[in-house]
Formats: C-alpha cells, sequence, structure tokens
C-alpha cells in the first residue's frame, strides 16, 4: 500500500487571537499561510486553523514557541478519499462518464473543468443522489457536522454604485435610506455576543458617508467591547484602507465577484471593473484576511461553464467563504423580469464547490432560503456549512432587499435547518430551540 504524500499541515492555535498573531509572525518571515476551516478532527470544528508547507513546520513551530503562542494541535492536510463511493453507487442508473468522475472524486483528486462541467450539466436523478451525497460525505470529511452560526447586520444601504441586479442600487428610488449609527450597531453586536455567536459581519452598500475612521471606530468598539471575529462585507476600498481594517482586528472580508465571466461581469456591474475586482480580492488574501467571495447562479446568459469557471476562479485564489445563491430578481432593476436562477443548479453548484474546494465555508444562503422555504435545509445536505442569520433591526430590513422578497434567516429557521439535516448546532451558543 502506497503511503500519501502529505504536503501541507494544519495548525491549531490555543485561541482565535493566539491563531491571528501567529498567522501575522509566520507571513512576517516569509512563510506562506492561509486559513482554513479547523479540520473535522480538530473536535469544534468552527474554529479557524493556520495551513503550512510541511517544510515549514519546525520553524513554524520554534516560532510560536518564542512568542508563547499555544499550539493545540497539528494535523496533516490529508488528500480526502471518499472509500467506497463509487461500490455504493454501482446499482444506480449512473453514465460512464460521470461514474469516471465519481471515481476521481473518491481517489482524493483534482476535478478539471470538463468534469466539473459535467457534474453541473446533470439532469439525471441518480446521479443528483450521487453528486449530493459525495459533496455531503467530503464535508462531513473536512469540516464535521457542526455548522457554523454567524450573524448579520445590514447597517447602512447608501450605495455609490447602481449594479443591475441589486436592490439597494444608488439609481432606485422607491425605498427609503438609512444609516445605523455606531451605539445602533453595538446594540446589536452585543446581542450578537450575549447569545454566543462568535462572528458578526457588517455589511452595507458601498457607502463612503462610512469614512475610514467611522469604521475604524466601530471595529475598535466591536473588538474591545466583545472581541467578536468581524467580517466586514462594505465592497471595494483602497488597498490601505484594507490593511488599516486588518490592523486593527478585522478577521474575514466578503467582497463577491458574482461572476467570473468578464462581459458579464461588465453587463451586471457597470461602475466595476473586472481586474480591478480581482485586485481587490488578491489584496485581502494578501492582507491575511480570510477571504469571501461567491457568484450568482442564473444571470441572464450566464451558461454552466461559466458556472465551472467560478468554482475554479474559488480555489486558486485561495477562497476560505463562498457564498452560492440563485439569482433573484430586484423590484424596480433593469433585470426585474428576468426569470429566477434555478435552486437545482445552485445546490448542484454548492456541491461541487465542497468537492472542488474542500475545506472552505460554505453558508447555505439566504438568496435560496428566499426562493424555496426548505433551500437552506438543502444547502446543508449538499456541501454548506454555516447559516448567517440576518440581525438587521425590523425597522430597517425592508429597505435592504438587494433582491425582492428577501427571506429574513433567523435562529428559528437556523434550528429548524439544522435540525432538518441532521446535523448539529455549534458548542458555543448559548441558547437553545426552546429558549428563543
Ligand atoms: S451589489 Fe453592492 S455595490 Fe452593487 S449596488 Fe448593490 S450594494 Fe451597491
Amino acid at each position: 500500500m502506497t503511503r500519501e504524500k502529505i504536503k501541507h499541515y494544519l495548525i491549531m492555535a490555543g485561541s482565535t487571537s493566539h491563531m491571528l498573531r501567529g498567522d501575522k509572525l509566520l507571513k512576517d518571515r516569509s512563510i506562506v499561510t492561509s486559513l482554513v476551516p479547523a479540520p473535522s478532527e480538530y473536535g469544534t470544528v468552527c474554529a479557524t486553523a493556520i495551513k503550512i508547507r510541511v517544510e515549514d513546520r519546525e520553524e513554524a513551530e520554534s516560532i510560536f514557541k518564542n512568542n508563547s503562542i499555544t499550539i493545540e494541535g497539528i494535523y496533516p492536510d490529508k488528500a480526502r478519499k471518499l472509500i467506497g463511493l463509487v461500490e455504493k453507487l454501482m446499482d444506480s442508473v449512473i453514465s460512464p462518464e460521470f461514474m469516471e468522475i465519481l471515481k476521481k472524486i473518491e481517489e482524493g483528486e483534482e476535478l478539471d473543468l470538463k468534469d466539473i462541467v459535467i457534474l453541473l450539466q446533470t439532469e439525471r436523478k441518480a446521479e443528483k443522489e450521487a453528486l449530493f451525497h459525495a459533496a455531503d460525505r467530503m464535508r462531513r470529511e473536512v469540516v464535521g457536522d457542526v455548522v457554523d452560526i454567524r450573524g448579520a447586520i445590514e447597517f447602512s444601504n447608501y450605495c455609490r454604485k447602481d449594479c443591475r441586479y441589486c436592490g439597494i442600487g444608488k439609481n432606485l428610488k422607491d425605498l427609503n435610506r438609512y444609516r445605523m449609527d455606531e451605539d445602533e450597531i453595538m446594540e446589536v453586536v452585543h446581542y450578537l455576543h450575549s447569545i454566543g455567536l462568535k462572528t458578526v459581519i457588517l455589511q452595507s452598500g458601498e457607502d463612503l458617508w462610512w469614512t475610514p475612521e467611522k469604521i475604524s471606530s466601530l471595529i475598535k468598539r466591536v473588538k474591545g467591547e466583545t472581541r467578536m471575529n468581524i467580517t466586514l462585507s462594505i465592497g471595494e476600498r483602497p488597498r490601505e484602507e484594507y490593511e488599516l481594517y486588518k490592523k486593527l482586528g478585522a478577521n474575514n472580508f466578503l467582497l463577491k465577484i458574482e461572476t467570473t465571466n468578464r462581459k458579464l461581469f461588465e453587463f451586471i456591474h457597470p461602475d466595476d471593473d473586472f481586474d480591478h475586482r480581482v485586485k481587490c480580492s488578491t489584496w485581502l488574501r494578501e492582507l491575511g484576511y480570510l477571504n469571501g467571495s461567491g457568484n450568482i447562479i442564473g444571470l441572464p446568459g450566464q451558461t454552466t461553464e461559466d458556472i465551472a469557471k467560478d468554482i475554479l476562479f474559488f480555489k486558486e485564489m485561495g477562497i476560505n467563504m463562498i457564498g452560492i445563491g440563485p439569482f433573484v430578481p430586484a423590484k424596480g432593476t433593469p433585470l426585474e423580469d428576468y426569470p429566477k436562477g434555478s435552486i437545482d443548479m445552485t445546490l448542484k453548484a454548492v456541491a461541487v464547490t465542497r468537492i472542488a474546494c474542500k475545506r472552505v465555508f460554505i453558508p447555505a444562503t439566504t438568496a435560496l432560503a428566499s426562493l424555496d422555504p426548505d433551500g437552506q435545509t438543502k444547502a446543508l445536505k449538499a456541501g454548506a456549512n454555516t447559516i448567517m442569520l440576518i440581525n438587521t433591526p425590523a425597522k430597517y430590513r425592508y429597505n435592504y432587499q438587494i433582491y425582492s422578497d428577501k427571506n429574513m434567516v433567523d435562529l428559528k429557521s437556523a434550528f429548524k435547518a439544522v435540525e432538518e439535516a441532521k446535523r448539529k448546532m455549534p458548542p458555543y451558543l448559548k441558547v437553545t430551540k426552546l429558549s428563543i
């Protein structure tokens, strides 16, 4: 039997602050790192691991020791083989070419563009079931059964841009513009902290009223008063700003590409430049953020190959959080009369992304929940491992509808989805299904 050659290790530090400090120290010494979800072997899977190359292990351990950073464990990042996957499917009606790809998945081999297109294109029931089964197994192998729960606050619906699909673009008149002030935001942050959540997502349109000084002040308060992880989702900003927020303690940044088809990107984003968006994502990665991206399934003119290329882009860019949602037309936008994206294709894209990108956070998106009441449960069963609650105060929510009839994902619906998908709520949550 040939022994697998390990190329990377995953280091689990003693705490989030140790992990972040350790990651910075390693980067300062030119050790290549990336931040990824903790391996399932670690137990509490909703933590973050530092991935390093095998040859850097000794030096990394010595740096940690000299700087009093505790290490809870070091795990080999094994190629994930799904032993027995194909054998179990032998009696199913699966085409030979689909079966060949399943064999590659079973062996832990990388998928290429052609494989991904074939997986996404299938309409056969047995093949889709096999795909979801493989993705669910991969999810269990790499990140375990716990669903990470995060809370989002949409703190401003002002935006300088006018993306064609977006229900809060600058030219839309039929909504009231709002900006929450810092105290209002902190009130929600404290609530999220009180129920045990570890991560708050601070999301807004591209609102330059929120200057670097104001964003910095908010980050300092969240860190100083709760020490929660912060995910920023505030759009394109100069590199220096991203750097400033990182230094102040922001952990994650969500900046979706929406599509990697350059022409389609430019059509839906009249104010944006494709290369610049990619550059922003690269900066975020270089600065050490847990880097979030994602796409929209069912954009006008989008092909299956486009979606496959999106998935390869996420993999090549080392994206750690990948939000995949169906296109939901928003009232008053140029795309309001276009058909909704397919739930089926969205779930296939979630599944293939889990298989191709493996150790990443994949949310069961609000957009899926908006088109299908069981959408989040289905996404969890197809490879997703994260739920984002919408915690924007009720008086503002109606005016933050990037797409129409947005579902308000709350704790109750999160408990329901997690239970139906036979998964586990995170141990850090301080509320139970009965107490909410
Ligand atoms: S998608 Fe984002 S950047 Fe584009 S208009 Fe909407 S809020 Fe603004």
